[in-house]
């Protein structure tokens, strides 16, 4: 490859990848120490870096660079190679940021942000006759998009083009593959634990706990897991995430409430889990897209499996309940690991997405796949959603929510125009499940060492499956190397049904 052409196109994007990196950090702050008046300047700097990051990466240069790299027979003769990778990485990048005319991109985020406004009052109001018109010109908007972007004109549709900014090579059509098989196992799994729920009771989300020693705890439960705090920080905020665009800063924000505590133990092993992969991320290949995650499904599949395949475990109550001892004391004397155990894998009917329990959770996502999909394809017309949305609720969760407000209305997603966006978090799941299987297999003593308090093998079996390959690999040749099966929904429903036969036996 033209070493030339290739050091210069990777000039270019450190450049962009530092702005971003800069915004991330300014972001960070603006959750949690800015003080609320420093707003209006705060969007002006991000807005700025936006901007220049953009330029820096759509220059024509870019363009130019990407194409002679392109022309380098080491692209097919190599093309797992580092500067293959992220050339092929690029040159979609850059298509999907080009293709698009400025005035469409301007003229969604306008509409996003007042449609986001709407959607608040309307959902205040419980008054979808208020957000459905902005509703509909998003979705207007959104079918241009798509347009400018492209799809697979035989087997495709306009969701394929919207997908490509979130889950690359995902199509709809494929998703439905290993969707479909959800469908059916988890209502039923739904219907034979949810009677029983009363049996499970969930006593430390009642106990009022001091907020510096939660803190304490957090902090003690992310190093033991392997957070490395000489790479990352946490910080207090409202709403928990993880900002990591360099394996050497990573920041976390995770939120505490007097109660609650599984709660909080759950989001912040949420955010470790994304903290880990982006702490494993090969550092000297910073902003490049072999330093960057490989999805956004990978990267939730790797807080899924800290959240739920580690932290509701019983092996990992059984080395927690211990720790929570030591730094509550009195206020958890009389909890047994078991007890949190069961009340960590509790099913429960609802219809709010963010606060299902594990087996809903796909349910949720299911139904917004669906509709997303009709309504951009064209066959579910925007004023028929609330129709769609409770018909959907009653055949996927057994459950109508009892107004707008409480369905159709419930997620601000749509307002802003992430369609294609939602399954990610079941892509997520299902990788998780898969990998974590397979690291079971690979490691028969991970539940023993889990429960010593002892994750530093399968942090490292992780580090060589995936966080060391950065976007090496597409999403899904990643995890069948990693796991050496194609994606498909068994390992999620086995996980599933194991965890309902054990807390609901
Ligand atoms: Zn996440």
């Amino acid at each position: 490859m033209s070493r030339a052409a290739y050091d210069e196109l990777i000039r270019f994007i450190t450049e962009s990848s530092l702005l971003a990196s800069a915004a991330s950090i300014l972001q960070v702050d603006g959750e949690t120490v800015m003080p609320r008046r420093g707003a209006r300047r705060r969007s002006q700097q991000l807005a700025l870096l936006a901007r220049l990051r953009h330029e820096t990466f759509t220059h024509p240069r870019v363009g130019e660079l990407i194409a002679e790299c392109e022309a380098d027979p080491l692209m097919d003769r190599a093309p797992q190679s580092d500067p293959a990778a992220n050339v092929r990485v690029l040159r979609r990048e850059y298509d999907l940021a080009t293709r698009q005319p400025a005035a469409l991109v301007a003229e969604i985020a306008r509409v996003g942000g007042m449609a986001a406004h709407e959607w608040a009052q309307a959902r205040r109001e419980n008054d979808f006759a208020r957000f459905e018109p902005w509703l509909a010109q998003m979705v207007a908007l959104l079918r241009e998009k798509a347009a400018c972007i492209g799809w697979d004109e035989v087997r495709g549709e306009p969701w394929d083009a919207l997908a490509v900014e979130h889950e690359p090579g995902m199509t709809a059509r494929q998703i439905e593959a290993v969707f479909t098989p959800l469908r059916k196992p988890l209502g039923e799994l739904l219907d034979r634990a949810e009677p029983h729920r009363p049996k499970i009771r969930d006593r430390l989300s009642a106990i009022v706990l001091p907020i510096e020693q939660q803190d304490a705890f957090t902090y003690r439960v992310a190093e033991a897991v392997g957070f490395d705090f000489t790479r990352g920080r946490i910080a207090r905020g409202e709403h928990p995430a993880c900002y990591g665009w360099d394996a050497n800063d990573v920041r976390m924000i995770t939120r505490y409430r007097r109660t609650m505590l599984l709660d909080t133990l759950s989001s912040l092993l949420h955010e470790v889990g994304h903290g880990l992969y982006d702490q494993g991320l090969p550092a000297r290949h910073f902003g490049t897209p072999l330093g960057r995650g490989a999805s956004l499904a990978v990267h939730e599949s790797q807080s899924r499996l800290w959240e739920c395949h580690v932290g509701r475990s019983r092996a990992f109550w059984e080395w927690c309940t211990p720790v929570l001892r030591e730094c509550f004391g009195e206020a958890v004397a009389g909890l047994t690991g078991e007890e949190i155990f069961r009340a960590a894998n509790r099913v429960h009917r609802d219809c709010i997405r963010t606060e299902a329990s594990e087996v809903t959770y796909d349910l949720h996502i299911l139904l917004r796949f669906d509709l997303e999909r009709a309504m951009l394809s064209g066959s579910l017309n925007t004023s028929d959603l609330p129709t769609a949305w409770n018909e959907r609720s009653e055949t996927l969760l057994g459950v109508q929510p009892p107004d707008d407000r409480r369905g159709c209305l419930q997620d601000i997603h749509w307002a802003e125009g992430l369609f294609g966006y939602f399954p990610t978090y079941t892509l997520g799941n299902l990788y998780a499940a898969q990998l974590f299987a397979a690291a079971r297999r690979a490691m028969p003593d991970l539940d023993d060492s889990i429960a010593r308090g002892e994750f530093t093998s399968l942090r490292d079996w992780l580090q060589k499956a995936i966080y060391r390959e950065g976007m090496r690999y597409a999403p899904g040749e990643l995890i069948e190397r990693a796991t050496g099966a194609p994606l498909s929904a068994e390992a999620l429903l086995a996980h599933l049904q194991a965890r309902v036969d054990t807390v609901y036996a």
